[in-house]
């Protein structure tokens, strides 16, 4: 039996899954803001160092309106894209998994 409290998180947990492995896959395949080779993430327009809450897939764009706290620099609108469809296909998934072990 599964509530729809424990669905709606399951599917929560999905999308938020999906969205940092897009995240961590945009900083793999391209440098920019969050690039890093040594694991730190820094922004790219003054080479500060992001808290851990700037590191929030699609949360921390939306609340630094797409721009560095400090040096308000432009994060770029391809990383907010690139996390929404991650936490998309992670959602998606998460569903299917629902459907197939919900049975
Ligand atoms: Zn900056």
């Amino acid at each position: 039996m599964m509530t729809t409290a424990t669905f709606a998180i399951f599917v929560l947990l999905g999308a938020i899954a999906g969205a940092a492995l897009a995240s961590y896959s945009g900083v793999v395949a391209g440098r920019g803001w969050r690039a890093s080779t040594t694991g730190r993430s820094f922004c790219d327009g003054c080479g500060r160092s992001l808290r851990w809450w700037e590191l929030l897939p699609v949360a921390s764009y939306l609340a630094l309106r797409g721009r560095c706290s400090r040096c308000a620099s432009r994060i770029p609108p391809s990383l907010l894209a690139t996390e929404l469809a991650g936490s998309l296909v992670g959602g998606g998934v998460a569903l299917l998994v629902i459907a197939v072990a919900g049975r």
